[in-house]
C-alpha cells in the first residue's frame, strides 16, 4: 500500500495531513453529517454553518488516512464563503476529476484540489479522496445524517 501511495504524497497532502485545517467541533453548526469509507476505515464528521445560502463556516472531526484527511481539510478551506450552488458545482467537478470521468479538468476552478487528481490512478484510493465530498453533498441536500461510500 505504501508503494502505491508514494506518488500521491505531494507537498499539499503532507501539509494538510500534518496540520489539518478547520479540525474542530462546531457548536453552532446547522448541518452535521457523518461520513464513513469502510474500504479504508476513514471516518469523519462534517460541520457546516449555512446562512442565506452561503457556507459561512466549515469544520470537521474524525480519523482517516492521509488522503482522506488532506481531502477534507482542503475542502473545508475551499468551500468557506461559497454558496451552496457553488459548492455543489465543486463536488461535481471534483468527483469527475477523481473518477477520471472528465479529462477536461478545470484546474483554475478547482485550484488546490488538483493535487488529489493523482488518486484516479489508484481506484482503491478514490473513495478516500471523495469521502469528504460525498459527506458535503449529503449535508447540502440536508437529507441524511450519515453516509457510507459502500
Ligand atoms: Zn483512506
Amino acid at each position: 500500500m505504501f508503494d502505491d501511495l508514494r506518488d500521491l504524497y505531494q507537498e499539499v497532502i503532507f501539509d494538510h495531513n500534518r496540520n489539518p485545517r478547520n479540525f474542530r467541533v462546531m457548536d453552532d453548526a446547522n448541518r452535521q453529517v457523518e461520513g464513513f469509507n469502510p474500504l479504508c476505515g476513514d471516518r469523519l464528521t462534517l460541520f457546516l454553518k449555512i446562512e442565506d445560502g452561503v457556507i459561512n463556516d466549515a469544520s470537521f472531526q474524525g480519523q482517516g488516512c492521509a488522503i482522506s484527511t488532506a481531502s477534507v481539510s482542503l475542502m473545508t478551506e475551499i468551500i468557506k464563503g461559497k454558496t451552496e450552488a457553488e459548492a455543489e458545482t465543486l463536488f461535481t467537478q471534483f468527483h469527475d476529476m477523481t473518477t477520471g470521468k472528465s479529462e477536461d479538468i478545470q484546474l483554475e476552478a478547482i485550484g488546490k484540489l488538483a493535487v488529489l487528481a493523482g488518486v484516479r490512478e489508484y481506484p482503491a484510493r478514490v473513495k478516500c479522496a471523495t469521502l469528504a465530498w460525498h459527506t458535503l453533498d449529503a449535508a447540502l441536500k440536508n437529507q441524511a445524517q450519515s453516509i457510507s461510500t459502500e
